[in-house]
């Protein structure tokens, strides 16, 4: 099969829809790999990288989207990339098409074959493809609030760490999803005393399990979630309610009963934020404060690491392009439920009943 990625085109996206290592593996299974001019130099893979791992570099992505039968992205395609696709042809990519009817329609009408990273599934009910990201705005998440509790910042000048003789800072992690595991994963490496607060019991047992006590869990109520943000230097938003947007678990009101200079880091602002004073931030300017609390809420968190994002893109994503390339589409979706799951448009028709029912199309 012939496979094409092109350089991402979106605002600020450095990451590329395969590592170098990513289009060796591919062609070691006997396929071709067009990659565009300087895809991935922006994070340190270079054209001659790509060159030596068996890929065709081209100038122009028309050309890798009139030839290619499988283009592999990282961002949804945009207006100018959606018109380029060609009936029949293999498009695995991050889509988000439920908020978003115009790309819909430029599926729809390019006759494509639209497999979308974020619904394809697993055995144990997760979104293997979604879940990298997940783990990267987890760990950043961390790495965000001890920058902004430096005084420098705005913060209360707290090292989340402590040092000998000196009690660490406080992390409260509020939902104990793959982001807020990942979360409570990096501040305890760093040392600091940490809370986790989930509404899913089980839950809370394997994280109790996991990190054999030394973290904290409490069962997320209003009450634990008052409690909490009166000691913590930094609280991470991290809930999901699948399919809704995210409850406003803390109020306006509420940031009077933190620490001033304390942190809220909102993951969850891709679905609305979990604080009510929180409103999507970019990589350029961070953070703002309300109330004496600074608040990050970076609605694309792993775009800032975008090479380690790339890289954990690529190991989840090779597994199925190889599926996809090895068996042909048809094969490929038919052997495995999963990959099936990620298939949102086919030739001219919704195939994911929530995007079907969201947009108004018949399913
Ligand atoms: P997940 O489904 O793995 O975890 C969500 C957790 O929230 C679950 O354990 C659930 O029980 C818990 N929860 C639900 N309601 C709760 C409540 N009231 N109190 C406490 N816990 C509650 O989801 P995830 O992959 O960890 O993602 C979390 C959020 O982060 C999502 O909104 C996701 O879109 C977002 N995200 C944002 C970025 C970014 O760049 N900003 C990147 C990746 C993920």
């Amino acid at each position: 099969m012939l496979i094409g990625v092109p350089k991402e085109i979106k605002n600020h996206e450095y990451r590329v829809g395969l590592t170098p290592g990513g289009v060796k593996e591919l062609i070691q299974h006997g396929h071709r790999v067009l990659v565009q001019h300087q895809a991935g130099t922006a994070i340190g893979f270079s054209d001659d990288q790509y060159i030596a791992a068996g890929a065709t570099m081209v100038t122009e992505a028309s050309e890798i989207f009139a030839k290619a039968d499988m283009i592999i992205k990282v961002k949804e395609p945009q207006p100018v990339e959606y018109r380029m696709l060609r009936p029949g042809q293999i498009l695995y990519t991050y889509l988000h098409l439920a908020p978003d009817p115009e790309q819909t329609k430029g599926l729809i009408d390019s006759g494509c074959i639209a497999i979308a990273y974020e619904t394809v599934t697993d055995d144990r009910g997760g979104l293997p493809l979604l879940a990298p990201m997940s783990e990267v705005a987890g760990r950043m998440s961390i790495q965000a609030a001890a920058r902004a509790l430096e005084k420098s910042q705005g913060g209360s000048g707290v090292l989340l760490g402590g040092v000998p003789g000196v009690a660490p800072g406080r992390v409260t992690v509020i939902g104990g999803g793959v982001v807020g595991l990942n979360a409570a994963r990096m501040a305890m490496g760093l040392g600091a005393d940490v809370a986790i607060l989930d509404r899913s019991l089980p839950r809370l047992k394997e994280i109790d399990n996991l990190f054999d006590g030394r973290i904290k869990t409490l069962y997320s109520t209003q009450d634990a979630i008052e409690n909490e943000i009166r000691q913590a230097d930094a609280v991470i938003g991290a809930v999901l309610i699948p399919g809704a947007a995210a409850p406003k678990l803390v109020r306006q009101s509420m940031l009077k009963l933190m620490k001033p200079g304390s942190v809220l880091v909102d993951v969850a602002i891709d679905q609305g934020g979990c604080f009510e004073t929180s409103r999507a931030t970019t990589h350029e300017n961070p953070t703002y404060v309300v109330d004496g609390i600074t608040h990050y809420c970076v609605a694309n968190m792993p775009g800032g690491v975008a090479r380690t994002s790339t890289m954990a893109l690529t190991n989840a994503t090779l597994p199925f392009a190889v599926a996809l390339a090895n068996k042909g589409y048809k094969r490929a979706l038919q052997d495995d439920a999963h990959l099936r799951n990620g298939l949102n448009v086919y030739k001219g028709m919704v195939t994911y009943e929530a995007v079907a029912n969201d947009l108004g199309y018949t399913y």
